[in-house]
């Protein structure tokens, strides 16, 4: 039995997966348990991360664990990006598809932490990869934009599919670890 938590996973078709999310002007303690609730949800489901648009939240709050430990992060931003790799990506909110998407190596991403403390932190490889996957969800972008045109014929139906039943099944699927594809 899976822990019932008051957020749920939003699937591809949901209006604010494409959605700008609000710059949060005062951290406060609602943010904190947004924050608790979207780092539990994100470990239900094996992801690495999760952003709050994910989750039906319109603020910039995102949560990231690789497994070197969980970042609880609040208006994040990319200040500096150098070199390239290609990564393939999937994302709890795109459930079995996988694309292969070219991202900065190394990131230093400006934030504020829980208590609204600034933190700066630099990243590279699978880090730095999450944290451009889970900003891009807070300015509405998923890794499907980075498809090409091929691969998105080849997804088109499956898309459809996810989009066709979203409203049935919201927030019911589970995604554990398919083909061990990154799940963010
Ligand atoms: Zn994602």
């Amino acid at each position: 039995m899976e822990k019932e938590t008051k957020l749920k996973i939003k699937v591809i078709g949901d209006d604010l997966l494409r959605k700008t999310c609000v710059e949060v002007k005062e951290v406060n303690a609602s943010h904190r348990e947004i924050l608790s609730e979207m780092a539990r949800l994100m470990y239900d489901f094996s992801g690495v991360g999760l952003a709050a648009s994910q989750v039906g939240i319109d603020q910039a709050l995102i949560v990231v664990d690789t497994g070197t430990g969980l970042y609880k992060l609040i208006n994040p931003k990319i200040v500096r990006r150098e070199g390239t790799q290609v990564m393939e990506e999937g994302c709890l909110s795109i459930p079995r598809i996988g694309v292969k998407v070219k991202r900065a190596q190394r990131v230093i991403v400006d934030a504020l932490d829980e208590n609204g403390k600034s933190v700066v932190i630099e990243a590279e490889d699978l880090l730095a990869c999450v944290f451009q996957h889970e900003i891009d969800h807070l300015n509405g972008k998923l890794i499907i934009d980075y498809a090409s045109f091929f691969e998105k014929m080849k997804m088109k139906k499956q898309l459809d599919g996810l989009m066709g039943k979203r409203r049935m099944d919201e927030g019911m699927f589970k995604s554990k670890t398919e083909s061990g594809k990154l799940q963010l």
